[in-house]
């Protein structure tokens, strides 16, 4: 069996680890935390409504809106844009609106809702979560596997390593 680390479970670690899930089904993929609560920055997110996505359909026109690296995330948005983000809340029970300026939220305004939305399709798919646990380093062993070392648990061995800790603070 395969076995993946997420690290971090904010939107990008979560969505990744659903995602390894739905391409690997038998894998074993564990997501880890290091702060108390999943999350946290979707729930302030759009100050407390999350902003779930920009309702701009066009790849091209929605490649301006990122005048450096645009080009680069053409391919990207080719393979997963706004509109398959809100299909895919809203084909798991999120009710979506778009608001004036193209921005969408959930129809409650409730950012709650997003979090609940990925914790449940992360539990339905079988992503395993280990909140409070930081993971301090990570070496490549001649395998070609990786050692994960963590501030307060036990060294371990994965497959396949994905990184989501975020911007700015991230610590490794
Ligand atoms: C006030 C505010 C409002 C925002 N509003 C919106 C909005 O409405 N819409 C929008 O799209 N974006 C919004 N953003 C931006 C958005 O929150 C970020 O782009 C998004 O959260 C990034 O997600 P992420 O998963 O990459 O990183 P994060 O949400 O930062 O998640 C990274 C996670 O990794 C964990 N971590 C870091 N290092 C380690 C480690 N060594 N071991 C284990 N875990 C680790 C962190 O604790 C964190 O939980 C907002 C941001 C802020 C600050």
């Amino acid at each position: 069996m395969v076995s993946i680390v997420v690290i971090g479970g904010g939107a990008s670690g979560f969505f990744s680890a659903i995602h390894a899930k739905y391409f690997f089904p038998d894998s074993d993929v564990i997501l880890f935390e290091k702060g108390k609560e999943v999350l946290q920055k979707v729930r302030i997110s759009g100050g407390g409504r999350c902003n779930v996505t920009h309702a701009c359909f066009d790849t091209r026109q929605l490649t301006e809106f990122y005048p450096r690296g645009g080009k680069a995330l053409l391919s990207v948005f080719q393979q997963f844009q706004p509109e398959d983000t809100m299909q895919w809340f809203s084909s798991r029970g999120v009710e979506l609106k778009v608001e004036d300026d193209n921005r969408v939220f959930p129809v409650s305004d409730l950012s709650q809702d997003i979090v609940d939305c990925l914790l449940q399709e992360a539990k339905s798919v079988g992503v395993k979560i280990q909140t409070a646990c930081g993971v301090k380093s990570i070496h490549r062993l001649e395998s070609g596997d990786f050692s994960c070392h963590f501030h307060n648990a036990p060294e371990r061995v994965f497959n396949r390593v994905i990184m989501a800790s975020g911007g700015g603070e991230t610590r490794l």
